[in-house]
């Protein structure tokens, strides 16, 4: 077996650590930064006090995108990036924050659109701004991973451009700043990095480290999840779903999603479902159809998080999905057989190529006629 293993995010984890951002850009010598920041801190005046208190490293602040930001919001904040002369970027919010911002910190470097490199195949351009990636939800792990999720409303696609320069620079991740985070958000979140983490552990691309990761930030899901959502101050059931979500980052950036992932996009895309909600909803199924594969290694992984066997996984995924108000099912849509056929010809995303089964159409239609209730 050959594999690769590459971490180069430098990570500080925990509470109140979010006052760190001035720290780290004077010990790297960085100056004039763009904190690009969810609405929410904005809002609530995070953002404005981080700025104020970091001695002027931070010299601006833009928020303004929406949730699975759109390739145009990327070219907007390159502008300002561009504009401005920023020196480097802190992005502080969840997966769209920080996929925005890594975007757009490489592509303020060029003359370019990120419309030219997404879904094209064309590679990213390797130089970037330096960036301090500061995760406020406990779900996408986009603070360790060279991985930017980026929509072209325009096209109708959303997908993940992969490049070693979205790296971020140092990942500050402060439990207390998921607080806030509401119950469906925290629960969607939450099936992300469940998701993330089992995916990366049957990726095709699986490998030792990698695995390790996955079973420790699955097994942490389990413990901590509910409690999350049921109480939002719990701060040591936050503190464990952000050590979770940084972990599960690691278990998948390198083996890549597979099968839910896949489905997820067209869901959120077409349905509108949130990411974590979209891939947890065809997670259970995919460990009926991956259960056996890859020698027993599902089995095992099961085992080693105290389930019976990958059935009783599936089914552990279900209940916990039903215990934190995330769908099971797709009946309310009312989805007619030509929405059941666009779901199933846009799933076939490279992600499911990574899935240890082959996943055939037929496969996928009996999933989605069952999720839908249709017989
Ligand atoms: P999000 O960033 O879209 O945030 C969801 C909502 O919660 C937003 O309205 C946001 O403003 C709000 N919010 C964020 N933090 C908050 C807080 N602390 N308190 C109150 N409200 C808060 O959601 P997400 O699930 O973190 O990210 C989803 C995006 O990340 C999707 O586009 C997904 O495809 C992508 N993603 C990226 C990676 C990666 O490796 N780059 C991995 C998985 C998913």
């Amino acid at each position: 077996m050959l594999w690769d293993y590459e971490q180069p995010v430098t990570i500080r984890f925990g509470c109140g650590r979010v006052t760190e951002i001035a720290d780290v850009a004077e010990s790297h010598g960085w100056e004039n930064g763009l904190i690009v920041s969810s609405e929410h801190f904005v809002r609530d005046g995070t953002t404005d006090r981080l700025i104020e208190a970091s001695n002027g490293r931070l010299t601006a602040a833009f928020s303004d995108f929406s949730p699975n930001p759109d390739v145009a919001e990327v070219d907007d904040c390159a502008a300002v990036i561009r504009a401005r002369g920023h020196g480097f970027v802190v992005a502080m919010g969840g997966g769209s924050a920080m996929d925005l911002a890594k975007a757009a910190a490489s592509i303020a470097l060029t003359d370019d659109s990120i419309a030219d490199y997404h879904g094209t195949g064309k590679a990213m351009p390797v130089d970037h701004l330096p960036l301090i990636a500061v995760p406020t939800t406990a779900g996408t792990g986009s603070e360790v991973t060279c991985v930017a999720v980026l929509t072209n409303r325009k096209l109708g696609r959303k997908a993940p451009i992969v490049s070693s320069g979205f790296f971020p620079s140092v990942a500050i991740v402060d439990p207390e700043l998921t607080v806030s985070v509401p119950p469906k958000v925290t629960a969607s979140c939450g099936m992300d990095v469940l998701s993330q983490a089992i995916e990366g552990y049957w990726s095709k691309g699986h490998q030792p480290i990698c695995d390790a990761c996955a079973v420790h930030a699955a097994g942490l899901v389990f413990d901590y999840l509910p409690r999350a959502v049921a109480d939002g101050s719990d701060l040591q059931a936050r503190e464990k779903m952000c050590e979770a979500s940084l972990i599960a980052g690691l278990a998948f950036t390198l083996p890549k999603t597979t099968s839910s992932h896949a489905c997820s996009f067209p869901l959120t895309n077409i349905h509108g479902i949130p990411h974590g909600e979209a891939c947890g909803l065809t997670l259970d199924w995919f460990v009926r159809v991956n259960k056996n594969a890859q020698s027993g290694r599902v089995q095992h992984f099961a085992r080693t998080l105290g389930f019976a066997d990958a059935d009783a996984m599936a089914d552990a995924i279900h209940d916990l999905k039903t215990r934190i108000g995330m769908r099971t099912g797709l009946a309310d849509l009312h989805l007619n057989d030509g929405q059941i056929a666009d779901l199933v010809r846009i799933s076939r995303h490279p992600n499911l190529y990574n899935n240890p089964v082959d996943v055939t159409d037929g496969m996928l239609e009996d999933m989605y006629r069952h999720l839908a209730a249709i017989a």
